[in-house]
């Protein structure tokens, strides 16, 4: 497992390295998964029909690239979540698959590629998602809203969400994705901000609360949303504070999930979080007040996004109606 995820497989038969900043790390075991988190190996002919299309249009996905364990289901049922921008983040999270270094040059065709691949796939509902591109004056903005242009030609009745970076020192990020009007605005919070030094230490807890708050303000009609992983070292209290940050930025939609080690040299597991207890999670952020909330082991950012728009939207629409 180690190996095939820490080394990248280049053209010539260079291997590379896929997260040069971590390889002298020393090694975190990986713990055995719970029987609640076992997923089935993708085997669906659907899957290897998007598996097809995604390589046809040269489009990285974020399903593959994270190695979410949710692949065999989510691709079965065509829904790719695609990550723009290249496969390469200025970043260097703990927890996080994505390669790490310099990315190159952004693609000007990629914005008619996705969109062409979401028409082909027939979504109802798309999640785009990116790398962090810090190197980008605009942070990659403007190349999200080139997307979503794109995609309301493409694909009218599709609905669209972006899971973006948080645009740190990229002032007018908000803006021009605010201004381009996708349906659902989400950007994770990923943890408690007591552990953003070591799983997320490039990013700053309050720029990404800022970021959500302000979407909501420029934008109060497109839904808010956020996520985080558990199981990293927070305790419960911590969590809970998250929750009311949220709900002062005005989010609607939060999800929890567990953290999964992708390989030795990331983050450890510091435990296994029961159903059970997400049960418990999702009934207390109920109660403060989201419009909805996924909470599961598996629950990622995109996992059942189109089922769980549609909630959303007829959650809003309850709330709003006369008592
Ligand atoms: S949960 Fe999201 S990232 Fe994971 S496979 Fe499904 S669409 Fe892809």
């Amino acid at each position: 497992m180690s190996t095939r995820v820490l080394i990248d497989h280049r053209g010539g038969g260079a291997q590379v390295l896929r997260h040069p900043e971590k390889a002298h790390r020393p090694d975190n075991p990986i713990q055995r998964k719970p029987a609640w988190i076992r997923v089935k190996a993708p085997t669906h002919p659907i899957y290897h029909q998007t598996r097809a299309l995604m390589r046809e249009n040269r489009l990285v996905t974020v399903c593959e690239e994270a190695a979410c364990p949710n692949i065999g289901e989510c691709w079965s049922q065509r829904h790719a979540t695609m990550m723009i921008m290249g496969d390469t983040c200025t970043r260097a999270c703990g927890f996080c698959n994505v390669r790490t270094g310099q990315p190159g040059a952004l693609d000007a065709d990629e914005p008619n590629r996705v969109a062409d691949a979401v028409a082909k796939l027939g979504l109802k509902h798309v999640v785009i998602t990116s790398v962090d591109r810090d190197d980008l004056p605009d942070g990659g903005a403007g190349h999200f809203a080139a997307v979503i242009g794109a995609l309301r030609q493409a694909a009218p009745g599709t609905t669209i969400e972006v899971l973006t970076p948080d645009f740190l020192r990229k002032p007018g990020g908000a803006e021009t994705i605010a201004a381009a009007r996708p349906d659902v605005f989400n950007h994770n919070l990923e943890t408690v901000p007591r552990l953003y030094p070591t799983i997320r230490p490039g990013a700053r807890y309050y720029q990404s609360l800022r970021l959500l708050d302000r979407v909501k303000q420029l934008a109060p009609t497109i839904f808010t949303k956020s996520g985080m992983m558990v199981g990293l070292g927070e305790q419960r209290g911590e969590v809970m504070q998250v929750m009311d940050d949220l709900r002062i930025a005005d989010v609607d939609f939060l999800t929890l999930g567990q953290y999964l080690q992708p390989t030795v040299k990331h983050a450890a597991v510091d435990r296994f979080v029961t159903p059970e207890e997400f049960a418990e999670y999702a009934s207390l952020a109920r109660a403060k007040g989201f419009l909805m909330v996924s909470a599961t082991p598996l629950t990622r950012s995109s996992y059942h996004a189109d089922a769980d728009f549609a909630e959303l939207r007829a959650a809003r629409e309850a709330r709003l109606m006369p008592a």
